[in-house]
C-alpha cells in the first residue's frame, strides 16, 4: 500500500521569484531611459509580466514527508521518499 504525504505550500520572500519582480520594477526606469515615454510604456507592460512570473516561481511545493522540492503543484509521488503525494 502507498504512503501517502501531502504536498506543501512554501512561498520564499527571498527566492529567485523575488528578483524577477525586483528586476521587472527596473524595466520602466530602463525603458524611459532607453526610448522615453514610449520606452517607459513598454517597460510597464515588462513590468507586469516579470511581477506575475515572479508571483509563481515564489511559490514551491515541498513534500510533506521528507520535505524534498517538488517539480511542480502536478507531481503524484515524491521522487525521494515516494510517498503519493495529495
Ligand atoms: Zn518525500
Amino acid at each position: 500500500m502507498a504512503k501517502i504525504a501531502k504536498k506543501v505550500r512554501k512561498s520564499e520572500v527571498a527566492g529567485v521569484g523575488c528578483w524577477i519582480q525586483f528586476a521587472g520594477l527596473l524595466a520602466p526606469v530602463v525603458g524611459y531611459s532607453l526610448a522615453g515615454e514610449s520606452g517607459a510604456m513598454y517597460g510597464g507592460a515588462l513590468l507586469l509580466i516579470f511581477l506575475v512570473v515572479g508571483r509563481v516561481k515564489s511559490v514551491r511545493w515541498i513534500c510533506g514527508n521528507c520535505k524534498n522540492a517538488l517539480y511542480s503543484k502536478s507531481v503524484t509521488c515524491c521522487p525521494a521518499c515516494k510517498y503519493e503525494l495529495q
